[in-house]
């Protein structure tokens, strides 16, 4: 009989956590870790929040490199995987090797999508995803500015902090009326956004790109669909991305709107076939159906599961997403994800980077966002996970004690779900 093996494709948060968590677990096949990307796996987080220089200088591996070789765990780097065969069960390299693979794992993450604009195609017109992308905006940005930013996401918004800490002259153009909206409400949106405008960024809301025009393949200047022209010496594009699916062609696997299916082990519809991280179309309990969680948190915790059950052990990530993003040196973090039928309780510090916000749903805390605010978030977090129930007033008061909420539940003070507040 054949050795078991697992080829895992795309080694980044999910895929590395797999293959570690495997030989946790006491897999015994072959484990092989295949990335189009040459360099040590490295975390993405990192590249939005410093500007890395040119090569790999400044990369943070996942795992040092001899973790690799004490759970002899095979890296193929700088190769790309071009087809599953379902019928073979192998996995075929960009240089013609045929790996055997009784099971695979797809982890191949997100692409940035293209803005379809004339110009987009030019030298200076950069999107943000891995290590050589952070390279060529450095490379751009160390000449000066001005940086244009097409898209006012959490990564786009975190280089704009980064540039403007470097003295750039940084211009965020945004299609919506105000940045951030669906991830955390317009009312913690709003502080994110005076953050940011107090800081020097100009942001430009309900605005949109018509083309980037300029000479000699390289971008001088974007023109707004309302006659505004932004001078630019590097444009960077964050307007959404798209599944790497492209492999799910071969292995003759479904895909639906947002990447690739999974059950709540990590199953595709081929149950040989695993995909895990930004890719996976989940059915976690946040989400109304399923959908993508496209977080470092999720990504590993999700990588970690699908590891557990291959190795024998299955296992499920349900925990509430947790996503974190620094800016101007403070971190927001948020856990779980609002919903805009929530009830808001906003506490707002002395400027708006300190801030704690509870979305309450049904008598509980559905989600939780904090800007410096760690120790607060991690006993909310515990709130959450007890399910513990709260109350609105108590929630805004002034003498608010979350400690405290969360030492009367352990000592049977407060009631679970299911059963009434105490009083
Ligand atoms: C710049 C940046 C900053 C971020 N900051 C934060 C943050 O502050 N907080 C947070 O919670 N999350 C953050 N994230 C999100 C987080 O990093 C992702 O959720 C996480 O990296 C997803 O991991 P993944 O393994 O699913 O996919 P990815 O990290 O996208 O990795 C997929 C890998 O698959 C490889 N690949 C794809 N196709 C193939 C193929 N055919 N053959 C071989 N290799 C292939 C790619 O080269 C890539 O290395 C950030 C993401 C980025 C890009």
């Amino acid at each position: 009989m054949n050795k078991p093996s697992c080829v895992i494709i795309g080694a980044s948060a999910a895929g590395v956590a797999t293959a570690v968590e495997l030989r946790k677990r006491g897999y015994a096949g072959a484990v092989t870790l295949v990335d189009a990307d040459p360099n040590i796996p490295y975390e993405r987080p990192p590249l939005s929040k410093t500007l890395l220089g040119t090569g790999s200088r400044g990369l943070v591996p996942i795992q040092p490199a001899h973790t690799y070789r004490d759970l002899d765990i095979e890296l193929r780097l700088g190769e790309r995987a071009t087809a599953v065969d379902p019928a073979a069960l192998t996995v075929h390299l960009s240089g013609g090797e045929v790996l055997p693979a009784g099971r695979v794992v797809l982890a191949t993450g997100l692409s940035p999508r293209r803005l379809q604009v004339a110009g987009a195609d030019a030298e200076n017109v950069l999107s943000l995803r891995d290590a050589s992308d952070a390279s060529r905006i450095a490379e751009g940005l160390a000449s000066g500015g001005p940086l244009v930013l097409i898209g006012a996401g959490f990564i786009g918004l975190e280089l704009a902090a980064v540039a403007r800490e470097g003295g750039i002259d940084v211009t965020v153009v945004e299609a919506q009326a105000q940045p951030l909206n669906n991830a955390v409400g317009p009312d913690v949106a709003c502080l994110l956004t005076q953050l940011h405008r107090r800081h020097g960024v100009k942001l430009l809301t309900s605005a949109t790109v018509a083309e980037f025009a300029g000479s000699a393949g390289r971008v001088e200047e974007v023109r707004l669909t309302d006659g505004r022209r932004l001078p630019a010496s590097t444009v960077v594009v964050g307007v959404g991305v798209e599944p790497r699916n492209e492999l799910t062609v071969s292995a003759r696997i479904e895909v639906d709107s947002y990447g690739i299916p999974v059950n709540e082990f990590g199953q595709t519809s081929r149950a040989w076939v695993y995909a895990t991280g930004d890719v996976a179309s989940q059915p976690h309990p946040e989400l109304a159906r399923r959908g993508r969680i496209e977080h470092w948190d999720a990504a590993q915790r999700h990588g970690t599961a699908v590891g557990a059950t291959i190795a024998g052990a299955p296992a499920r990530y349900r925990e509430a997403p947790y996503a974190w993003s620094d800016q101007y040196g403070a971190t927001l973090q948020i856990v779980g994800r609002p919903r805009p039928d929530d009830d808001l309780v906003l506490r707002e510090g002395a400027s708006p980077s300190e801030f704690l916000a509870f979305w309450i749903r049904d008598g509980y805390v559905g989600a939780v966002a904090g800007m410096e605010a760690s120790r607060d978030v991690g006993v909310v977090k515990r709130l959450m996970a007890a399910r513990v129930p709260v109350d609105r007033a108590e929630l805004a008061g002034r003498d608010l004690d979350l400690r405290g909420l969360l030492k009367q539940h352990r000592n049977g003070v407060r009631a679970t779900a299911g059963s009434k507040l105490a009083g």
